[in-house]
């Protein structure tokens, strides 16, 4: 079970310690698509970096699972992180960088072999294995980022803007693929956005922030209907 939670989750930024994140208190149930919802520099991205583990935390607490994973690093909180510029690996083809992160941990190539393929063939990127990123379109870049998020079968997926790169069709194309691939997989998401639309389609509840503090907690029905 890959509940997640936040308990007054603060964060002061440099020699002034200013607040960009202030008391965040969340409970995130498992197999949950919640999404972070608010303006540029109302702490979103802070929020979810603390998550992954690559911010320090100035003050609180955060468990994945039942574990408190404030001491832990990135790689021992067992979640998988995609970004807006995908962060792919230029010189490794489409499978190297799927299969990266199994490499490094040692994993039989055998196996290896079975969890890339079982990735690209939930992503529909299985035609490409062997080629480099700069041969793909930036839907097929974002598809191979979300296999190499999904291939290590985590208990929490981080996504921070993934789509604001691409154009607007296939914004809303990589939407409907984004949930579809989490109802298949049903893997706890927290999903960061400033885009209300790309909230309101996608989120099963939504975090609004300003300034941050959370404003407002309610799925995307409770939100559209309030005056
Ligand atoms: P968002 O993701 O909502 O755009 P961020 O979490 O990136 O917002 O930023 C929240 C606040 O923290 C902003 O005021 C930003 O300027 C500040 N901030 C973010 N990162 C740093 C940093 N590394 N050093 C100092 N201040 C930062
Ligand atoms: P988009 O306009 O959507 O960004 P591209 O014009 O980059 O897409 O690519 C269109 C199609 O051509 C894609 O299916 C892509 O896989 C293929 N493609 C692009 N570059 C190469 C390449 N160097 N080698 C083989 N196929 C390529």
């Amino acid at each position: 079970m890959a509940r997640i939670l936040l308990n007054n989750v603060t964060k002061r930024y440099g020699k002034f310690k200013e607040l960009a994140v202030d008391n965040f208190n969340m409970d995130i149930k498992d197999q949950e698509f919640l999404v972070f919802l608010g303006p540029s520099g109302c702490g979103k991205s802070t929020t979810l970096r603390m998550v992954a583990g690559l911010e320090d935390i100035s003050e609180g607490e955060i468990y994945i699972g039942d574990t408190l994973v404030n001491d832990y690093p990135p790689k021992d909180r067992d979640i998988s992180m995609v970004f807006q510029n995908y962060a792919l690996y230029p010189n490794l083809t489409v499978y190297e960088n799927i299969a990266f992160g199994l490499r490094i941990r040692k994993m039989p190539k055998h196996e290896i072999e079975a969890a890339v393929k079982r990735a690209a063939d939930v992503l529909e990127i299985g035609n490409f294995l062997n080629r480099k990123p700069r041969e793909l379109s930036g839907g097929q870049r974002q598809r191979v980022a979300l296999g190499r998020a999904i291939v290590r079968s985590p208990q929490a997926f981080l996504m921070d803007e993934p789509l604001s790169n691409l154009d607007a069709k296939l914004r809303v194309q990589m939407r409907a693929e984004i949930i579809r691939l989490h109802r298949t997989i049903g893997v706890t998401t927290i999903y960061v956005t400033h885009d209300q639309i790309e909230a309101m389609t996608m989120g099963d509840r939504i975090v609004v922030m300003n300034k941050g503090v959370i404003q407002q907690v309610d799925t995307p029905e409770q939100i559209y209907h309030k005056p």
